[in-house]
This record gives structure tokens, C-alpha cells and sequence, in this order.
């Protein structure tokens, strides 16, 4: 089957929200370059701030790693993790001690059993498929003009969706637990948390346009099945 793009006219929608992903993306790699050029006075790696830090809020069963590839930090709940990529893993930089103390936000999440991130992880699965089979299902289903399949398409892309707006309250309440720690232990001082703020907001707006993009591929099935019904 061939079916070239510009036959779908619901593409155009997708067009601004795709603008701002990448714009996003631009964001948040230039910020995080930016920083991590600024080192911190206190002079502790992103690691050790980790440790610090999940020790003062009484996790002593998370363990902090260096995991290899850049910006690819993030907290496992499976294994209790904080994986720091090598950049904020050994560096003083005020990104690598914001970006830790995000990921150590998540691991204080799980162990306060915060509910958005129990949420979240149970809607991998629901994610992986709707984010892999929504939007195909829904144009197969278009030109082989079978409601059937657009709905089907429609209702599995809603879990992808789904699991894009549950990311938002997680990541926010990460980078504000983040700032609040920094600040109340002393690790950075008013100016250097700026700095800090700055690259964990930069990084929550890619999860925005993430959710975005992915609003606007549910228009598009909405509109492909709104077309169809016309006909
Ligand atoms: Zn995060």
C-alpha cells in the first residue's frame, strides 16, 4: 500500500506542535550546555549530592550509578537506581547537581508512594503500544475506510496520551523537590540555584511539547475519523 503523506490534510496540525518539540529540544541542550560550564562554589559532584541527599530524607535502599551516554539520567524504581550520566555523575557543574538532585526527586517520590509516579509506571505498557500502533491503526483504518480500525487506533493512542499528561506532574514535583533540597541544605546559593532552575525548567518544557505533539495526533485521528463520517 502507498499512501503519500499530503493526502492526509490533518498533517498541517501536527506541524506547529512538531516546531515546538524541536524548539524544545534546542532548549534544553543549550541550557544544559550553558550550565554545565558553571561549576558550583560548594564544589561536590552531582554523586555525591545525590548520596547527600537521599540520606538526609532517610532512603538508605537507593543506590547512585554511573550509566554511560549524555543526558541520560534518570531514576529506575525496579532496581531503586539513581543512573547519572558521566557529565553529572563526576561533575561540579550547576546542571549536573540540578539534574541529580531531579532524579533523587523521584527516588523520594517513590518512597513516599507518590501517587502520579505509581500511575505513570503501570501505563508503560499501555504507552509503548498506543505510542506504536495508534496513529498507524488510525490511517490504515482511513484509507481502508473502516471505522473499526480508526477506533481502534483512536482508543490505543489514548493510553499514550494518557501517559504524556501523568508525566507532567512527575517531572514538575521532581524539579521542585530538586530545588527546595539544594536550597534548604545549602548545596547552591541563590544565584547558582537560577542557574539550576533554569536547566530543570528548560527540561520539564520537553515533556510540555512531548505532551503536546502527542495532543495533536490525537486531533489528527479525531479529525481523519470526523472526515470519514462525512463522507
Ligand atoms: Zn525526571
Amino acid at each position: 500500500m502507498f499512501f503519500p503523506y499530503y493526502f492526509d490534510p490533518t498533517m498541517i496540525i501536527l506541524i506547529p506542535a512538531l516546531i515546538l518539540a524541536m524548539y524544545a529540544q534546542f532548549k534544553v541542550k543549550s541550557t544544559y550546555g550553558k550550565y554545565s560550564q558553571v561549576i558550583s562554589r560548594n564544589g561536590l559532584t552531582g554523586a555525591e549530592v545525590a548520596r547527600e541527599l537521599l540520606r538526609q530524607n532517610g532512603i538508605y535502599n537507593v543506590t547512585v550509578h554511573q550509566i554511560g551516554g549524555h543526558l541520560t539520567d534518570h531514576y529506575d524504581p525496579t532496581r531503586r537506581v539513581v543512573n547519572l550520566s558521566p557529565q553529572v555523575y563526576g561533575s561540579s557543574s550547576l546542571a549536573a547537581i540540578g539534574v541529580a538532585a531531579h532524579e533523587v526527586g523521584h527516588a523520594i517520590q517513590d518512597a513516599l508512594n507518590y501517587r502520579p509516579l505509581k500511575i505513570r509506571a503501570s501505563l508503560v505498557p499501555a504507552a509503548n503500544i498506543g505510542s506504536s500502533w495508534g496513529i498507524p491503526l488510525a490511517l490504515i483504518g482511513f484509507f481502508m475506510n473502516s471505522q473499526f480500525m480508526m477506533n481502534l487506533g483512536l482508543v490505543l493512542f489514548v493510553g499514550a496520551l494518557l501517559f504524556h499528561l501523568v508525566t507532567l506532574p512527575v517531572e514538575f514535583n521532581a524539579s521542585n523537590r530538586a530545588i527546595a533540597l539544594l536550597d534548604r541544605g545549602r548545596y547552591l546559593s541563590r544565584q547558582e540555584l537560577g542557574g539550576a532552575k533554569k536547566v530543570l525548567r528548560a527540561a520539564a518544557f520537553t515533556y510540555v511539547a512531548a505532551t503536546l505533539v502527542a495532543l495533536a495526533n490525537l486531533l489528527r485521528i479525531l479529525m481523519l475519523i470526523g472526515i470519514r463520517r462525512d463522507d
